[in-house]
């Protein structure tokens, strides 16, 4: 059988330095965790994104998945690093509260940013739950109440527990909803790596796949 194209979706990460979005990057890369910032800038010497595939209902799914780069330490991340993106995973640690606080603001910024977000999918996410938690859940459920999103996790980039698992949630809620606005007429929006967005509308091709 030949092979279709891919629908393609772009997932940022979010959050304060030090949360653990390069760690969880590399442990959804690479499978591993990188203990010093050094090996960990060695390792990635300026790679920013990875590909990530998977399929659902027959659909191949091509995810490029973001890293900051280290650009939030001094707040200047990029216009380039929001555009096109259908997701945002933000993330905080749960042994360190002000992390958690700042998500506030880095999803009243990252709102700002963004040129549609309207059709956009927000994740909250506490990683590091291998170490003693100081972030109540009740105050999670709250924020992810007032974001407006079920989508809700624990992780450890370090033991890799739920890792992989959040990640591939993301994805199907963005999918869910990317099919969802086709199947109402209102198109297909997926990211392509040249920063081109396609719009496909309904009807629109002759292949069979319901997705691609
Ligand atoms: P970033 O600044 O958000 O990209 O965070 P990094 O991935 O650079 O991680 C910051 C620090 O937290 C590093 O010392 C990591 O080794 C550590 N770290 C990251 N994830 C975890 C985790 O799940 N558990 C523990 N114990 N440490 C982690
Ligand atoms: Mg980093």
């Amino acid at each position: 059988m030949a092979e279709g194209p891919k629908t393609e979706y772009k997932i940022i990460l979010i959050g304060d330095p030090n949360v653990g979005k390069t760690s969880y990057f590399l442990r959804v890369r690479d499978g591993n965790f990188v203990e010093t910032e050094e090996l960990r800038s060695t390792i990635l010497s300026g790679v920013e994104y990875l590909k990530y595939e998977m399929t659902i209902d027959d659909c191949k799914i091509l995810v490029h998945l973001h890293d900051t780069g280290g650009g939030e330490r001094f707040r200047t991340l990029t216009s380039n690093f929001y555009r096109h993106a259908n997701a945002a995973i933000l993330m905080f640690s749960v042994e360190d509260r002000f992390t958690f606080e700042n998500l506030q603001e880095w999803y009243e910024n990252a709102s700002e940013a963004l040129p549609d977000i309207d059709n956009f999918v927000w994740g909250v996410l506490g990683n590091k739950i291998d170490l003693p938690l100081e972030v109540d859940e009740e105050s999670v459920d709250i924020k992810c109440e007032n974001i407006g999103t079920k989508l809700k996790f624990y992780t450890s980039a370090k033991t890799g527990e739920m890792v992989k698992e959040s990640l591939e949630e993301v994805i199907r809620e963005v999918h869910k909803q990317s099919m969802a606005r086709r199947a109402t007429g209102h198109g297909m929006d997926t990211f392509r790596p040249s920063g081109v967005k396609i719009t496909s509308t309904p009807g629109s091709s002759t292949n069979k796949s319901k997705c691609c």
